[in-house]
Order: structure tokens, then sequence, then C-alpha cells
């Protein structure tokens, strides 16, 4: 694929039929539509609402703890001979950047009069930051989650129970992630006039895509600013981000997309929607997915239960096929050589998923020297440390 950088210089703002190019649209039963077709007038109105604006930058700089800082990678930077840059959204709250999205639609659900919230969940970092949400804003919250995530889970499940959420096991099709969107959307159909769905990711049915990137586009905003202070007002030669359903990765690509920067998403190879995937319709969306001979929807598999997604947003598979940014995949021993590099170099201990970024820059360092890179750091590792410790335990010495 050819790298145009040129194009396209702005974000879109997807039309009626809720499309990035041929990507996302709103594939969704009957009784969703007009669900659908609340939640994007009431989130038009919040958006330029300067009131709902001011209420949520208040919210999140009172109680998320923003702006997020960047942090400059000195050792590893020379190590790796670039510079290299993190924007800490590891020190927010809840401890990644999950909680820009769900105060958002949080507030939202408030505005629109909603009781209660439902979330679908994956490793349970969306379902404890749904149900922090719910608790500061007076919410129910109800978290779906596939019976084998539960178990393997088991903290994250107790903590959003701690919050004052429901938690219930999925245990319809392989027990995970998709069989949890599926159940929670089940939920939605039958619960529409109380209820609001909080999707964790830029995916889902119009106008969720869309909606999320907004929520996120903070990350962004905040960056590209803070970058030219330290950069003496020049942009990142790269801005680099994990990719599962693509969140982290939007928020911190909308502010550089007018940029003569690279964008890169890195994504597992074990679900490399982007990468390996063919245009497919999933959870209410057209977007690149990973299907088998038949068209069924393959398992994803990542060492980081987060990136655990066959699908990816739209918007990504948009960027993808007009060539403004680059999806390439790393395995899971890259990644946790990237996880215990930045912990050893920098005394930072990433998550897993965006040890996934580490891992790509780490590897491209000999073709990028001496340019300048963005790294988004999307959250912090402390939910990985007993799973490392299975796996690099004994390499570490005493
Ligand atoms: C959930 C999560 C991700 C993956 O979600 P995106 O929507 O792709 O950002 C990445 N990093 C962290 C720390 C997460 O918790």
């Amino acid at each position: 694929m050819t790298i145009d950088r040129t194009v396209p210089r702005e974000l879109l703002k997807p039309g009626a039929d809720g499309r990035f190019g041929e990507f996302g649209g709103r594939f969704v039963p009957e009784t969703l539509v007009p669900a659908c077709e609340e939640l994007e007038k009431a989130f038009d109105l919040a958006w330029n609402d300067s009131l709902f604006r001011t209420e949520l930058s208040d919210l999140l700089r009172e109680y998320a703890g923003r702006p997020s800082i960047l942090t400059e990678c000195h050792n590893l930077g020379r190590q790796l001979g670039i510079r290299l840059i993190l924007k800490r959204e590891d020190l927010n709250h809840t401890g990644s950047h999950k909680i820009n999205s769900v105060l958002g639609q949080g507030l939202l659900a408030k505005k629109m009069g909603k009781k209660r919230i439902i979330a679908e969940t994956g490793a349970g970092q969306h379902g404890v930051a749904a149900a922090t949400a719910a608790a500061l804003l007076g919410l129910e919250c109800k978290v779906y989650m596939g019976a084998v995530d539960v178990e393997r889970q088991s903290l994250n499940v107790f903590r959003m129970k701690l919050l004052g959420a429901e938690v219930e096991a999925v245990n319809s099709g392989s027990r995970t992630l998709k069989d949890a969107v599926n159940e929670a959307m089940r939920d939605w159909v039958a619960s529409v006039e109380s209820s609001y769905y909080a999707i964790g990711s830029v995916m889902g049915p119009h106008p969720y895509p869309f909606m999320v990137r907004q929520f996120q586009s903070v990350i962004g905003q905040e960056a590209r600013q803070q970058f030219r202070a330290i950069c003496d007002g020049k942009d990142p030669d790269l801005v680099v981000a994990c990719v599962g359903g693509g969140s982290n990765a939007m928020g911190i690509f909308s502010g550089f997309i007018d940029a003569d920067t690279r964008l890169i998403g890195v994504e597992p190879a074990g679900g490399a929607a982007v990468g390996r995937g063919v245009p497919g319709v999933v959870h209410g969306m057209k977007s690149y997915l990973m299907q088998d001979e038949h068209g069924q929807v393959q398992e994803a598999h990542s060492i980081s239960a987060g990136l655990d997604y066959p699908g990816v947003g739209p918007e990504h598979s948009y960027l993808a096929s007009v060539g403004r940014a680059e999806y390439p995949s790393v395995n899971d021993d890259e990644v946790i050589a990237g996880f215990a590099l930045l912990a050893r170099s920098e005394g930072i201990i990433p998550a897993l998923e965006c040890a996934h970024a580490v891992a790509w820059i780490t590897k491209e360092a000999p073709k990028i020297q001496g340019q300048t890179v963005l790294m988004n750091l999307s959250g912090r590792g402390d939910k990985d440390v007993a799973q490392m410790m299975t796996i690099l335990g004994e390499s570490l010495g005493k």
C-alpha cells in the first residue's frame, strides 16, 4: 500500500448514513433505529452546547485529572536513536483513556433522562470505567461480560461490584467480548426507554464511532499543543498508538490528521482486523473484520485481553483504505519484550495494549533514526502484572 500523507487533511463528520467512506453505517434491527436516531440528535445538541462542554471539561479536569502530561523517554530514546515522547493517558483516574469516553457518555445519558447505563466489557477495563462514571453521576449500571472473561478477570469483576454495578456473565457463543456486545445490544432493545448503552470504543452503529472519537479527541488536542511547546513548534514525525477497537488511537490521531505526521495504529498479530481482515458487517457497522473462508467472524487472539477483538472501528478502516494511516502488527513475544523494556528503561510499566506500540517502535527504530515519535500510553500496567509474573517471573532473576 502506498502512503499518501496528504489525504485526507481533515476529520470526517459522517453523513446522515453514518459512513466514513464506505465504512461505518447503521446495521441494526428495526427496533434500534429510533434509539440510534435519538442518540445522534442528543449528542449533536450536547456537543454544540457550551454548557455541556463546560460541564464535561470540568469533570475531565477535576475528576479524571486532565490534562495528561507528556513525558520524554530520554533513556529509551537514546538507546533507539530517536526522540520518544509519551502521552500519559495511564495517569488518568482509573488508569486509562477509557474515562474520557464514559464521562462524556454518562453526562449525555443524564441529559437524555436515562436512569441506567448498559455496558459490555472484555478484560473489564471499560466495565470498570462505566461503573465509575455511573457511581459518580448517580446512574444504575449493568455490565455484560463473557463468562470466560469473568473467570479470567475476577479482580475487575469485584471492582465493578464494589462500584455498585451489576455484572452479568454471558454464556452464549465463545463466551467472550463479542458475545457480551450481542447481549448488551439485546438488553438495549428491550430497555431503550430507560437505558443508555455506553459502547467502549469507536465501534458499533452510527453515531457511536463518531461520538466516541469526539469524546476521545481531547487526547489529540492536548498532545498537539503540548508537543509543539516542547519541540520548537514542530509536529512529531510519527504518532503511534495501539488499536483494539481503536478509540485511544482515534483520540490521538484526530489531533494530527492535518499535520505532516505519519499515523501508525499497531494491531496484535492475532487480531489484525485492518492488516488481515476483509470488509464485513458486525455489531452494527461495516468495517474490516477477521473472517474465515465462510464469512464467519473469527476469534481474535492476543496476549492482551483489551485487544482481543476481531473487528476495528470504521474510521480506521477508512483511514487505512485512503492511505492516511498505517496498521502494522506485532506478535506476543515482541509485546512482552516491549512491556519489560519500558519498565526497565523508563520506570513506567505500560498496559499490555500499549506495549504493542512500544514493540513496534523498537522494531522500526533502525528505519526512523533521528525522528520524533509521539506514542499514546493508553493505560498503566498494574492490571497485567499478575499475568506477566507467570510469563516473565523466572527470567528476571533474583
Ligand atoms: C481498552 C484498552 C485499549 C483498547 O481499546 P481502544 O478502543 O483500541 O483504545 C487500549 N489500551 C488500554 C489501556 C485499554 O484499557
